[in-house]
């Protein structure tokens, strides 16, 4: 049956793929809820604004009024919330916004989907979902004697990013435990895909190599990450709000581990074939790679088990990461234009400026 759904920070990476997945491949309408931040661009809807199952209202989840009367009119079946900030070397220059939205803010759209849910009846109020979106990195640097994050691996963040997500998850969790209230978890490793926002590892990097510049690498380049394609995540999402067990969380993951060297590497690789340099002092992209003094408080390693989703509910990555990879260069060949319209006027991303000579 098609569902109304709320989805917050549509407007982001991950969000926008979502709702691109929602409303091209199934018939559910989508109010998409963003603040617009420098992450958000409603450009990456364009293919879908004009679709009369979606709509779209700027606001902030931390400005409650306004949330309880977006709420209180669209009369969700689901919420998927995924806005937040989301960028780690930011968190770590300037942490208040990170405790703002990713804490506060889920606070009160958890306070205000709560008083909504109470507020329903019969079958409306039986298939209410709050689905909150959540990352791999609450979990923390992989503890040497364990091989893999589980559903139930503890939590121990590194950075005031994590540890702002890590603090939304145990909100989330207490409001299903203490109120009943009908919430599912997922945590997702790395994705990559189209219109993410090029200051993340892979797009930074294939920006900076077809424009000729710079390929800054983090410490010895040998951390750890499992890589997951943005449209895989999309409908891995849509597929646990609806089929999801209430109250539990899932991992989700592309089953594609790499160190981060590695996946540099492989993008300059596919850049030689697809689009040798024609710069004068460089023949290979890997020329550019240039190591940078590491983050603070980096995770060397990340690593999901995601058995329990392809065990329960059936669902697994589609694309490899050379597969997902090559169209993701391939997109953001086509899209400089996006790619230099989002970029941050105020934000110079100063941590991974700082290329050795
Ligand atoms: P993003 O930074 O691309 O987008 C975040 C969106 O949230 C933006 O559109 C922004 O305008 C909006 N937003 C921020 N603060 C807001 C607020 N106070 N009110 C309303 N909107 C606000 O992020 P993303 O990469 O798409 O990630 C989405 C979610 O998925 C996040 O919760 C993130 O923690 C989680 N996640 C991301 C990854 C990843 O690799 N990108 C992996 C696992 C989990």
């Amino acid at each position: 049956m098609e569902k109304k759904i709320i989805v917050t920070g549509g407007c982001g990476f991950i969000g926008s793929a979502l709702i691109r997945h929602i409303i091209t491949r199934t018939q559910h309408k989508i109010l998409n809820l963003d603040k617009l931040t420098y992450a958000g661009n409603t450009d990456s809807l364009l293919s879908v604004k004009d679709n009369l199952r979606y709509s779209f209202k700027k606001a902030d989840i931390c400005d409650h009024k306004n949330i309880k009367k977006i709420i209180l009119k669209f009369k969700p079946d689901i919420i998927i919330h995924l806005a937040a900030e989301t960028h780690v070397d930011r968190s770590i220059d300037n942490s208040k916004k990170f405790i703002e939205s990713n804490i506060l803010g889920t606070y009160l759209l958890l306070e205000e989907s709560k008083n909504y849910w109470l507020s329903l009846k019969g079958k409306k109020k039986k298939f209410f979902r709050f689905h909150h979106v959540t990352t791999d990195e609450v979990f923390g640097d992989l503890d040497k004697k364990l091989s893999t994050f589980s559903e139930n691996s503890p939590y121990k963040p590194s950075s005031p990013y994590s540890a702002s997500k890590a603090s939304s998850d145990h909100l989330v969790r207490a409001w299903h435990r203490t109120y009943n209230l009908p919430t599912l978890i997922t945590n997702c490793s790395n994705n990559y895909g189209p219109y993410q926002f090029p200051e993340k590892l892979i797009p930074l990097v294939i920006m900076n190599a077809i424009k000729g510049r710079k390929i800054p690498i983090y410490g010895n380049g040998k951390q750890d990450r499992d890589w997951l394609y943005v449209e895989d995540h999309a409908k891995a999402l849509l597929h646990v709000a609806l089929n999801g067990k209430v109250g539990e969380s899932y991992n989700i993951g592309g089953q594609s581990e790499l160190k981060n060297i590695q996946v540099v590497k492989i993008i300059c690789k596919i850049l030689d074939e697809i689009k040798p340099s024609n710069f004068k002092n460089f023949k290979k992209y890997e020329q550019l790679i240039s190591y940078v003094e590491d983050r603070p408080g980096h995770d060397k390693k990340y690593s999901i088990n995601i058995s329990k989703i392809k065990k329960e509910l059936k669902w697994k990555p589609e694309e490899t990461f050379i597969s997902g990879i090559k169209k993701t260069i391939n997109w953001y060949i086509d899209n400089i234009k996006w790619c230099n319209k989002v970029k941050s006027g105020n934000y110079k991303g100063e941590r991974l400026g700082k290329i050795k000579p």
